[in-house]
């Protein structure tokens, strides 16, 4: 069984590739099958994007293609950056950081509650036939730390560990992360399709 992934973020790739490794599925890009300019995110869901970037790719490939859709929620700021996170504040996660803390600060809600949200979905042959959900709760840090990780995890402080996810290992990031939680329901369903019945 081949799964395509249709990202063209390293970072993602790397992390999905880990949490799928061992099953008897082989894990490629999209980038290994079809050149395409990604589809517009215009879902108003992480759901509604996932399904769109699956469906989008898999028209592409004759494989499963599986697709995930990501992003902050910081609850003080009214659930942003929500799905807009890739595209809020600027180019550089310098700037999106310092507008975050910037908003916080004038509400005077520094340290606000914060989730990672990941969606799942998989397409095959036109249709979704797969679909899961995996958050990850913790708190905007009080200034970023770490570097490693990507995107927003130098900024999202996660009590049990007692650091930002930029902190702690890729391991340690997986076990607990919105991507880890939907990522392993994934795998979940890839080895009961790979059970001869
Ligand atoms: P997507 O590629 O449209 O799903 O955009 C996801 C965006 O959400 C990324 O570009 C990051 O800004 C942010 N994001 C998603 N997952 C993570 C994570 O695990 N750590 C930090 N930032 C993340």
């Amino acid at each position: 069984m081949t799964l395509v992934v249709a990202t063209t973020n390293g970072h993602k790739l790397a992390e999905i590739a880990r949490i799928l490794d061992g099953l008897d599925c082989a894990v490629e890009p999209i980038s290994a099958h079809a050149s395409t300019p990604p589809p517009e995110e215009t879902g108003r869901t992480f759901e509604e994007n996932a399904r769109l970037k699956a469906l989008h790719y898999g028209r592409l490939v004759p494989h499963l293609t599986v697709a995930d859709d990501s992003g902050l929620e910081i609850d003080d700021l009214d659930g942003e950056p929500g799905v807009r996170s890739a595209r809020f504040g600027g180019p550089t996660y310098l700037e999106k950081f310092a507008l975050i803390y910037e908003r916080l600060r004038a509400r005077a809600a520094l340290g606000s509650p914060a989730r990672f949200v990941c969606a799942v979905a998989v397409a095959e042959r036109g249709d979704v036939v797969f679909e899961a959900r995996g958050t990850i709760e913790g708190r905007i840090a009080d200034r970023p730390a770490g570097d490693g990780g990507f995107g927003y995890d130098p900024i999202f402080f996660y009590p049990p560990y007692d650091s930002t996810l930029a902190e702690v290992s890729a391991e340690r990031k997986a076990a607990v992360s919105h991507r880890g939680h939907a990522f392993r329901k994934l795998r979940a369903f890839l080895a009961s399709r790979a059970t001869p019945i």
